[in-house]
């Protein structure tokens, strides 16, 4: 696993771009997660399963698993009822807070960046999701919204594939993206594998690494926050910027 600080020396594609084509100047773009990166999912999630099952009671720190069932039991089609009861639910509709630092950091790297949300989220809750984007973070931080569709009740759980379900492989290549952040050991590994790099974002319950799993890829490094983002991004605007200046004589071929 790499430090933050290190990060930066695998993101070489679109300086190798640049060499081969100086006259690009596109920014490079990078794919975001949703939920637990810009939004306080599991938080709202505890709050609203308290309130309404009283038991047993959760907290963001006993969700070992994102597969919801493995936290407070029953079938994953019973757990998915209970999601889409949440999703009704004002602590859903209401009274789901951003993650801290998101927006500032997004803010101050958007001249450089181009953002892309990629969610597993439901096309059934887009409506929703596009309004509290709107509530949260002003126009212009991101450049588009991809749904994936991973949890549906006719197929509960994003490891079945279905033709309405788009995997973050998939939305990071239709974003054309360099580089994703998301809370998902289970996506890093998979998106490690077509992007530059990944950041894995959070100290979660959920995506801790268990004794028998090997190491996260070489490409996947941790943030904890979105200031150890910042340096990452901060990071990858240096060494672009770099590489830019280096290829202006060749300008106007
Ligand atoms: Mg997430």
């Amino acid at each position: 696993m790499l430090r933050v600080d290190e990060m930066s020396s695998h993101i070489e594609y679109y300086e190798e771009m640049r060499r081969a084509r100086p006259y690009y100047r596109g920014k490079p773009t990078i794919a975001v997660d949703c939920d637990e990166v810009l939004a306080q999912f599991v938080p709202a999630l505890c709050e609203f399963h308290n309130a309404t099952y009283g038991t047993p009671a959760l907290s963001a720190r006993t969700f070992h698993s994102y597969k919801f069932c493995e936290v407070w039991g029953g079938t994953n089609e019973e757990s998915m009822e209970k999601v889409f009861a949440f999703f009704k639910s004002p602590y859903f509709l209401d009274n789901l807070k951003p993650i801290d630092g998101a927006l500032n950091v997004l803010s101050s790297f958007r001249d450089s960046f181009d953002f892309v949300i990629v969610t597993s989220r439901q096309h059934s809750i887009q409506d929703q999701t596009l309004k509290w984007l709107r509530a949260n973070f002003p126009p212009g931080i991101f450049k588009d919204v991809l749904f994936g569709n991973h949890w549906t009740r006719d197929a509960p759980g994003p490891e079945i594939a279905t033709s309405n379900k788009r995997s973050k492989q998939e939305m990071c290549r239709a974003a054309n993206a360099v580089l994703l952040i998301d809370d998902s050991v289970k996506y890093a590994r998979q998106c490690s594998t077509v992007l530059d790099g990944v950041v894995l974002f959070g100290n979660y319950a959920w995506n801790q690494l268990s004794e028998d799993e090997s190491g996260l890829p070489e490409n996947v490094t941790r943030a904890n926050s979105w200031s150890e983002v910042a340096r990452v991004l901060s990071d990858m605007r240096t060494r672009l910027a770099r590489s830019q200046t280096e290829a202006q004589p060749l300008r106007g071929w």
